[in-house]
């Protein structure tokens, strides 16, 4: 089985390499090599490695950035998964596309699940649901995974900036009005590399028939302070932190371009249901936190 990884630095695409190592063949590319906003180099990227299966956690993902720079974001998270979706279609292939909560505005108080009805505040959120659009109308083999919070201890990612606030500052203000599902990099590879192995030989036909939209995070919900406060409760250089307080705060008080919103948690019992996988709790994942 031949894999083509695109996005291989980031947080999950670093995960997924070595999740799915043992799956078979994987060719690894990221920005600059292939730029997913380049639509003609991307198709002849595929069309020179034709693999089996296409991992795409590739994303514009800087949520405030991208309002200043709507086009080239939906090239990158709406147009360009419609193109790897078509590309995929004509090899015969599968491709395995990652979405996000920030499709939903917040407005509900429960867990999102896949029957909810999108409705983006931010150009992220808007891009990246055309992205979903796109990949179910080009007509390939396609399971999306939509997640939440992702984090690794790797990149300039959310744990490395509260890590550094807690070096600089005796007391750091969070805010306690956003919500969603701490999702562990880690544990997103190994869920979708899980599915792909309960493929086996046949996995092609195992995600034809599985095809679709699934909700995958870390299980449950925490506001932004709470998930601050447990990963520094079980941060291993604890004992060498400045943070003495960690103060809850309000949204307002930090203005930023995008929108978000308040609530996005996700219900993942499709996934759980669907491939027999029981999903860690988002507390589970950060007790494992290391380097
Ligand atoms: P990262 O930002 O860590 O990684 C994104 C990767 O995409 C990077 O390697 C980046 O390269 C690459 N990339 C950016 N622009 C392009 C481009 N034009 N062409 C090719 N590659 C490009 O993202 P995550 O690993 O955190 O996210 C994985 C998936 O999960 C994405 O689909 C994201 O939308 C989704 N998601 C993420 C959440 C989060 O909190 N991070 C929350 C919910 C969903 P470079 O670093 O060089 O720019």
């Amino acid at each position: 089985m031949k894999y083509l990884l695109i996005g291989q630095g980031g947080q999950l695409g670093w995960e997924l390499r070595r999740a799915c190592i043992t799956l078979g063949e994987i060719i690894a590319v990221d920005y600059p090599e292939v730029d997913l906003a380049d639509f003609s180099g991307v198709r002849d990227l595929i069309r020179t490695v034709k693999p089996d299966i296409l991992l795409n956690p590739a994303a514009y993902t800087a949520v405030d950035n991208a309002e200043e720079e709507p086009e080239l974001v939906r090239r990158v998270n709406g147009i360009a998964p419609g193109v790897l979706a078509e590309e995929m279609k004509k090899l015969g292939g599968a491709l395995i596309h990652y979405s996000t909560d920030y499709v939903f505005d917040g407005k509900k108080n429960t867990l999102y699940n896949e029957q909810d009805t999108p409705l983006p505040i931010n150009v992220y959120g808007r891009t990246k649901l055309e992205g979903e659009q796109l990949v179910m109308d080009a007509g390939a083999t396609y399971v999306t995974f939509r997640t939440s919070w992702v984090y690794g201890m790797r990149r300039g990612g959310f744990i490395n900036k509260v890590i550094q606030w807690a070096q600089q500052q005796k007391i750091i203000h969070i805010v306690d009005d956003q919500y969603g599902s701490p999702t562990w990099a880690r544990m997103l590879a190994q869920a979708t590399a899980h599915v792909l192995m309960q493929g086996g030989s046949n996995v092609l036909d195992y995600l034809q028939q599985y095809r679709g939209l699934y909700h995958l995070a870390g299980n449950g919900e925490a506001s932004r302070y709470e998930w601050v406060k447990t990963i520094l409760e079980h941060y291993p250089g604890k004992e060498d932190l400045e943070v003495m307080q960690i103060l809850p705060a309000k949204s307002q008080d930090f203005p930023s371009k995008a929108n978000r919103p308040a609530y996005s948690a996700l219900d993942c019992s499709k996934f759980e249901t669907t491939f027999g996988i029981q999903l860690p709790t988002w507390q589970a994942c950060i007790n494992l936190l290391d380097n």
